[in-house]
């Protein structure tokens, strides 16, 4: 449990001899010098003494966790003492004598070689940790119940059966067996490709869901992005002031927009200056805007300050959005030219438009409750997996229509079906 003080805090040991570790040091409520030996015991949970060199140093509870029946399915001992860093570094010092601290996520990475869990599992449990939206929680959840899994070992299921029709060929084509019906082959391999893009179709939204979409407000300086940001994020957390060049450096806010989760950076005005601490802002909003998913790009229609510069930080123009501020300052025919021009129309000061931007920002990505339940792939492992099956699959259609021999379809859908079991961690 994370450092500070509270009620409970556990922790946690698993492995052959962790029953047998705590029984050194654990002893009934009412005896302290007796010793509860664990492995012989038929309870699963306990309430003792943790007693070091004969002094009592916690009241304690211990639950026990008989393997295979426990997460990591070594023996799990969870022992909850009271939260207090100074009894839990003493507990930890006396324990550490005879076992060593887990590395991070080291509990899953066992609960996976003992195949409790398969990978897409494993990793669920990483994404459970670190979801922050609804969506997130969602999609974390269901690949931890699998979701993910069972669609990846249906389509392995296929793939096995397809080549076992063709090792059948290729062993038994002398005697007179069925043959094999070229048209439903090529559909069935053809079905199984779908499958998978639509899977890979996915990942857009997986990675988002995972890693947050970056939103980037950048411009000019006094053109309103402190204000906008502010707005998006509906607290006062950028310093707005007339005076350009205040946002020296970036700032980093996270909101959640129809589920996804999205973190806001507030960049410091894109322009030409001699001022040092000014420029090195500038030099950072740059590296900001350059990984950014989507760019705010934010004008007032006011020339003073939209020197040509600003517009060429931005590199990649098909993640901009046209944003024109101020609008209560502009004229109805000018705001419509803007418009025209595909910009979306806001005036901070009246919050007007906001909504609407807010949605653009996370226009284009969906994630039906159908996407959900079939699994979605939620990082770039398991892209790269999809990605290469794909490929192997469409090496397999072309040598089974080119009738270059089942062989080769065969060893084509052999490594097709090897990609798809590193997502699983069959192969690995
Ligand atoms: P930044 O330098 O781009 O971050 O701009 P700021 O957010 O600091 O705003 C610069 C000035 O523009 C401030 O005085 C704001 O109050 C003002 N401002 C921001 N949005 C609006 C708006 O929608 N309408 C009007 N009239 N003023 C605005």
């Amino acid at each position: 449990t994370p450092s500070g003080i509270g009620a409970i805090a556990i922790i946690r040991m698993s492995g052959g001899s962790a029953f047998s570790t705590i029984s050194k040091y654990l002893a009934p409520l009412n005896n302290r010098d007796r010793r509860v030996n664990l492995e012989s015991i038929k309870k699963n949970r306990l309430h003792g003494l943790l007693i070091d060199n004969g002094a009592v140093i916690d009241e304690v509870i211990v639950s026990l966790y008989h393997s295979p029946k426990s997460y990591t399915g070594e023996d799990v001992v969870e022992l909850s003492c009271h939260c207090n860093p100074f009894i839990i570094q003493k507990i930890m010092a006396l324990l550490l004598q005879n076992t060593r601290l887990a590395e991070p996520g080291e509990f899953t990475y066992r609960a996976f070689l003992n195949e409790k869990l398969d990978l897409t599992r494993a990793e669920a449990v990483g994404d459970l940790l670190n979801a922050k939206t609804e969506l997130s929680h969602q999609a974390a959840l269901m690949q931890l119940e699998g979701k993910l899994y069972q669609n990846i070992l249906s389509v392995l299921d296929e793939l096995t059966n397809y080549r076992l029709s063709l090792e059948l060929e290729i062993d038994l084509h002398d005697q007179d067996t069925p043959q094999l019906n070229h048209e439903n082959f090529i559909d069935g391999l053809n079905e199984i490709v779908n499958k998978l893009t639509q899977l890979l179709s996915t990942s857009k939204e997986g990675m988002i869901l995972r890693d947050g979409l970056r939103v980037c407000l950048a411009g000019a300086p006094n053109v309103g992005k402190s204000s906008l940001f502010n707005s998006l994020l509906g607290t006062d957390r950028a310093i707005v002031t007339p005076t350009p060049g205040t946002t020296r450096d970036y700032l980093e806010e996270a909101l959640s927009i129809k589920g996804f989760w999205v973190r806001l950076f507030d960049t410091a005005g894109l322009r030409e200056t001699d001022e040092e601490i000014e420029s090195l802002g500038i030099n950072r909003s740059h590296e900001q805007i350059i990984k950014a998913d989507r760019i705010l790009y934010i004008e007032d229609d006011n020339d003073e300050y939209h020197e040509a510069s600003a517009q060429a930080y931005i590199q990649d123009p098909d993640k901009v959005i046209l944003v024109l501020n101020k609008t209560d300052l502009i004229s109805k025919d000018r705001i419509n030219d803007f418009k025209a021009k595909g910009y979306h129309t806001i005036s901070v000061k009246n919050r007007e438009g906001i909504q609407k931007l807010k949605e653009s920002i996370v226009a284009g990505f969906e994630i039906s409750d159908n996407f959900l339940s079939s699994g979605i792939l939620t990082n770039s492992r398991q892209i790269a997996a999809v990605e290469r099956a794909l490929r192997s699959l469409k090496k397999a259609s072309t040598s089974f229509e080119t009738q270059m021999g089942y062989e080769f379809t065969a060893f084509d859908l052999k490594e097709a079906s090897e990609a798809l079991e590193e997502i699983v961690g069959k192969n690995t």
